[in-house]
């Protein structure tokens, strides 16, 4: 395999005009934990290597508007900040149960959001059907290990979850990307900028090719400082999350005001139970109260031969981290 070229650029438009001569066969890197992985196992084959790890995106910016974490922001430097810590606990939590420390304090918030997924036959060192990796090639998990894959949103093209721990949280407190591309800039509720897999599930995200990630801003809300992140594992260390949920609540007194719910690991993109938390709204945070509002969530899953487990285990997910923030402060006696 070639080696790929290499071009280190000081600023966002020389970026962008890279990604502009070089189209598809160009690819972003800084810290580079997860395509270095991607070059090496031969699955990304880029021929130019563009370096943005030296662009002035890596501060983080909390006040009256909100949260802005620039995209070059290394994960242990946003989970360290201490406007996060204060203000928005789940987008902390998410960090803290991401990967390791080393790689932690090597990989940024945009490169987290943008990892390509977990699924074992993705990864594979032997060249496997995939038609994330290699579309048209089919998908050797519709009749293998489905285990860790999706239970809803799939289709017959991939079954693949999307990994990101940061995204469930963010998508939780409604966060939006600052994207920007020679047309300009954009913002994207990162809610819909995941795509499912339909028939071209090599295309994970809305994200064009000559398009960069500038920043993640969260909008100020009561909930966003009442919020937790609660993730399933096999293994407590080092592990990929089985299901994971995400949430937020303002309460006022016992009734609660605004309550968010986002699962992980159920889908290709964070899955937000909106009908769950319409009905939760008006009511008590109490445990038969949120037991039966989550009996509705992901109603209209299809799980695979051997991961149904994680419909029922997504929901108990939820429900704890709920009932949790009421030791945070959600209610008022
Ligand atoms: Fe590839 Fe998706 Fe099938 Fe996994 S589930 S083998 S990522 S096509």
């Amino acid at each position: 395999m070639p080696e790929p070229g290499y071009l280190r650029v000081a600023d966002t438009s020389t970026a962008l005009a890279a990604l502009t001569q070089y189209g598809r066969s160009a690819r972003l890197i800084a810290g580079g934990t997860d395509l270095v992985n991607l070059i090496k196992e031969g699955i990304e084959r880029p021929a130019v290597l563009v370096d943005i790890g030296r662009l002035p995106l890596d501060t983080v910016q909390a006040d009256g508007n909100g949260l802005r974490i620039g995209a070059l922001t290394t994960m242990s430097a946003a989970a360290g900040d201490p406007a996060l810590r204060s203000g928005y606990p789940a987008v902390v939590e998410a960090l803290e149960l991401s990967a390791s420390p080393q790689i932690r304090n090597a990989a940024t918030i945009g490169g987290n959001l943008l990892q390509r997924t977990r699924c074992p036959y993705y990864r594979a060192e032997t060249k496997l059907p995939c038609n994330k990796r290699q579309p048209g090639s089919g998908c050797a998990a519709r009749s293998g290990y489905d285990r860790t894959l999706a239970v809803i949103g799939w289709s017959d093209a991939c079954r693949a979850c999307h990994p990101s721990d940061l995204a469930v949280a963010l998508v939780a407190l409604n966060a939006e990307l600052t994207i920007h591309s020679p047309r300009g800039s954009r913002t994207v509720p990162l809610a819909a900028f995941y795509r499912l897999p339909g028939e071209t599930p090599e295309r994970d995200s809305v994200l064009e090719p000559d398009e960069i990630v500038i920043a993640v801003r969260v909008p100020p809300s009561p909930a966003a400082a009442c919020s937790g992140y609660l993730k399933v594992r096999e293994r407590a260390p080092y592990e990929f999350g089985l299901v994971s949920a995400a949430v937020a609540v303002e309460a006022d007194g016992t009734m609660i005001r605004d309550v968010r719910i986002c699962l992980g690991g159920v889908a290709a993109r964070p899955w937000r139970l909106y009908e769950v938390e319409r009905y939760l709204v008006g009511r008590q945070l109490t445990e038969s109260v949120v037991r039966e509002a989550l009996a509705l969530a992901l109603a209209d899953a299809r799980p695979l031969k051997s991961n149904g487990f994680k419909i029922e285990l997504a929901r108990r997910a939820a429900c704890r981290a709920l009932l949790e923030l009421r030791g945070r402060g959600a209610v008022s006696k």
